[in-house]
């Protein structure tokens, strides 16, 4: 037995399976609905990348805003915490970028 990627959630699963056991795609050898699973799984990968960019971005302006709304100096935690959030959100978003850039290119 062997252990081989599952053509359309990618998890390890044995090549003797007739289907899947996480996503239950049928390991049929017929190329055109390998190709079909495959291309649906990179819209949902690429569908996740976006709300993690999106995510992001809201972390992003959710800092931004308690930064900028941040009352007196006295108030000192609202700072950081802004800050802290600008700079997380901006790199997330980065970083998201960079992999819906890189997923697209391994097509
Ligand atoms: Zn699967």
């Amino acid at each position: 037995m062997a252990l081989i990627h599952c053509a359309a959630c990618g998890k390890r699963i044995s090549s003797k399976a007739p289907h899947c056991p996480h996503c239950q795609h049928s390991l049929s050898s017929d190329p055109e609905a390998v190709e079909r699973a495959q291309r649906i799984r990179n819209i949902r990968n690429e569908q996740k990348l976006m709300n993690h960019s999106f995510l992001a971005l809201f972390l992003f302006v959710g800092g931004f805003a308690i930064w900028w709304w941040g009352g007196e100096a006295n108030e000192n935690w609202r700072q950081p915490v802004g800050v802290g959030s600008m700079v997380l959100g901006f790199l997330g978003y980065l970083v998201t970028r960079a992999r819906i850039i890189l997923s697209r290119r391994q097509r």
